[in-house]
């Protein structure tokens, strides 16, 4: 799963179709056709992921800030390029996971479509 989610990998053909860009699902596999986006509609919670990531992140380098006193420049240097990191990691795994829950789902119900 979670090599699936870093490489973008297609549930049904396992091509590197999945993610559009480093964090948004395409529309449909290149390959084999799988209509992605229906499969991602709903994912709505996925706001509230990056926000409940990017706030774990914010205690956290309040946390360090507080205990180590790092200078302000070696924090941004290090935060901000790890913030970024951490919230498109998380999105695609959590996409990711839905994506494959549904396909498997789908799958189950003998859908025939595509
Ligand atoms: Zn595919």
């Amino acid at each position: 799963m979670v090599q699936a989610a870093l490489s973008g990998l297609c549930p049904r053909c396992g091509a590197a179709t999945l993610f559009e860009t480093p964090a948004s699902i395409a529309l449909s596999c290149d390959r084999c056709g799988l209509d992605l986006g229906a499969l991602e509609r709903g994912a709505r919670l996925a706001g509230l992921v990056t926000i409940l990531t990017a706030a774990i992140l914010i205690m956290l380098a309040i946390g360090i800030d507080i205990m180590l006193r790092p200078p302000l420049w070696l924090q941004v240097v290090i935060w901000a390029p790890l913030t970024l990191a951490v919230v498109i990691g998380t999105l695609r795994l959590y996409k990711t996971a839905l994506l494959y829950r549904r396909y498997e789902a789908q799958a189950e119900q003998g859908g025939t479509e595509g």
